[in-house]
């Protein structure tokens, strides 16, 4: 998938894996996976730091994010740099995931027919009073 460029440092956006448990809204993403930016020299995420330990006193950061389907955009709240990473998609690992998809289908069909046809075997033996 072509990334998208963060419309605040030019950078591309990476894709994140949205977390199963739903934030604290209860809403929850209603998306597999959100575009965000993870470079840590963006503006946005810069400032979001500047702003939150201004106005708030707080050791927060915000990472710019784009919805996939409804293009909405927010901040996701990190605690750290490093926070969020653990989740980045590695777009190799998903390709090769993707390639890989169809053969591991045409094995199990095997596998499925091998068993079918010892199904088959086992009942002739069983009709042959073997
Ligand atoms: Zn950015």
């Amino acid at each position: 998938m072509t990334p998208i460029e963060c419309p605040h440092c030019h950078e591309p956006m990476r894709r994140w894996n949205t977390p199963t448990f739903n934030f604290s809204d209860g809403l929850g993403f209603c998306t597999p996976w959100l575009w965000i930016c993870f470079n840590d020299e963006c503006k946005y995420f810069v400032r979001s730091w500047e702003h939150m330990k201004k106005s708030y006193g707080q050791k927060l950061g915000y990472r710019f994010m784009i919805h996939p389907d409804s293009h909405e955009s927010g901040g996701i709240p990190v605690g750290s740099p490093i926070a969020l990473r653990g989740d980045i998609i590695d777009e190799r690992e998903e390709e090769r995931r993707l390639q890989l998809e169809p053969e591991r289908g045409a094995i199990m069909e095997k596998i499925h027919e091998h068993e079918k046809m010892i199904e088959m075997w086992k009942q002739h033996l069983k009709e042959k009073g073997l």
